[in-house]
């Protein structure tokens, strides 16, 4: 198969939820465009998640377009085979015209103002363009990791399967993001010692006060937040998850009481010399800052409740259950402990670098407005904070999706108006309909 030489209105790059959600509702305006995927469609879900992985957010906040969770319990957490299922059943749901195995390899915009974009299967060109690649490119890893023994067995999260995998004996988790603490959990429940090195993620409860707190969090609007309402909408894009599970149905997920029972806490990763590894003194102090995190939401829960006279059951608030002593260690002989390998949960970098087109801060992060770069006709579609929380995950997408739908629409009728999409004349272009 060759896409030599093809023309499409639009193309979409991605066949996660993102650029599904995207050709769905391109489809529904009847605009055509082709979706293509380097590997398979759900690929990350199906190849970067543990077999014990579930969702951590409810099956009701899955709200792809057209294809809103339907399934028998929508309190609860899709494990990942019925993710992957979701993702084809939506597919099947509306045949989006996708080519699985095409990766793009380069993008780039002509003098004419036509995408052009080399793939492994034949250069095509575009009129406009979705990148929904997902965040998450490659595997962000410290280069300490280098300087660990040599039969040292490492592997990053995305990489991380089950803890038959890793060789027998103890395992060093580095990193508590979301990732982290259930790699973490995974391993403990299966009875191998775990050491784990905490950085400053913050968490939430699961519960509260008789709710999931994410359905509190629902209707006090949180999620309805835009990011332009925040003063540090750019930090706010940057910030960890809060970490909680949606395993066995929902829980907390609370490193004192891992402590408690037999994991071995320290603070965040900072020198690796050979088989020995110390650590920043910051465990007291990141156990705190997400204790404090999660019990101001509950604060803000307790407001709402408050403030609405919800009927509502009252709920002891959190007492820790473990605390590190003043002498708590701050350094690791791998070798005396019987660390045998090592889980980095350190988080992923984006990688745009095949898109020569100069709408990318100095970070290398896309300046955009909702998706809509500066570069007309180039969009991004499932970046984390978009547009607003859920951007990056279920529950947004299809709201953002929807939205550029109708801009690469408004600009599709502009062109034709104009005649030209990139010659349109400036006070036409600040006239696109895209509130
Ligand atoms: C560990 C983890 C847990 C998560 N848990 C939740 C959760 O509980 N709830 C939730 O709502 N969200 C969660 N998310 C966030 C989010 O839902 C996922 O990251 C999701 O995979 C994002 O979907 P996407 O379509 O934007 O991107 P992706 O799923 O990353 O899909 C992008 C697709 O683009 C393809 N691709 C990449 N580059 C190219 C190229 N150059 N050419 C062609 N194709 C390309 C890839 O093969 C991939 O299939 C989680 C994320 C992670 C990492």
């Amino acid at each position: 198969m060759t896409l030599s030489g093809a023309h499409y209105p639009v193309v979409v790059v991605g066949g996660g939820q993102a650029g599904l959600a995207a050709s769905y509702c391109l489809r529904q305006r009847g605009i055509d465009h082709l979706v293509l995927e380097a590997n398979r469609l759900g690929h990350e879900w199906r190849t970067h998640r543990w077999d014990s992985f579930c969702l951590v957010t409810p099956n009701w906040q899955c709200r792809l377009p057209g294809f809103p969770y339907r399934g028998p319990d929508p309190d609860g957490f899709m494990v990942r085979d019925e993710i992957v299922r979701y993702l084809e059943e939506y597919a099947a749901s509306f045949g989006p015209p996708l080519i699985e195995g095409v990766r793009v390899s380069r993008l780039r915009r002509a003098a004419t103002g036509v995408f052009e974009l080399s793939t492994s299967h034949g250069r095509l060109t575009a009129d406009q363009v979705v990148v929904a690649t997902g965040p998450y490119h490659t595997p962000s890893v410290p280069r300490v990791a280098e300087r660990l023994p040599a039969d040292m067995v490492q592997l990053h999260s995305g990489d991380y399967r089950s803890p038959g995998q890793l060789p027998d004996g103890a395992v060093l988790v580095v990193g508590t993001g979301q990732s982290g603490c259930q790699i973490a959990e995974d391993l403990h429940l299966a009875g191998r010692p775990v050491h784990l090195a905490v950085g400053s993620a913050p968490r939430v409860a699961r519960f509260y006060r008789g709710r999931d707190c994410v359905a509190w969090l629902d209707e006090m609007g949180h999620y309805r937040k835009g990011i332009d309402e925040f003063a540090d909408a750019d930090a706010v894009r940057m910030r960890v998850n809060h970490y909680v599970t949606g395993r066995d149905g929902g829980r907390d997920i609370d490193l004192r009481a891992f402590a408690r029972d037999g994991m071995r806490l320290y603070g965040r990763l900072a020198v690796v010399a050979g088989a020995i590894m110390s650590f920043a003194d910051d465990l007291r102090a990141n156990l705190d800052g997400a204790d404090a995190v999660a019990e101001g939401i509950k604060d803000a829960i307790d407001a709402h409740i408050a403030a609405h006279a919800i009927d509502a059951p009252r709920e002891a608030r959190y007492t820790p259950v473990w605390e590190p002593s003043a002498d708590h260690p701050r350094s690791l002989d791998l070798r005396a402990a019987g660390i045998t390998s090592v889980v980095w949960s350190t988080g992923f970098v984006r990688d745009h670098r095949w898109i020569e087109v100069p709408v990318f801060d100095g970070r290398g992060y896309p300046m955009h407005w909702r998706g809509a770069t500066s570069c007309p006709g180039l969009y991004f579609l499932g970046l984390p904070w978009q547009r607003s929380w859920g951007s990056g995950r279920f529950e947004a997408v299809g709201r953002d999706a929807e939205f550029l739908a109708g801009h690469i629409d408004a600009s599709r009728r502009l062109a034709d108006v104009c005649g030209t999409l990139t010659g349109a004349p400036p006070t036409l272009s600040v006239a696109l309909p895209v509130g």
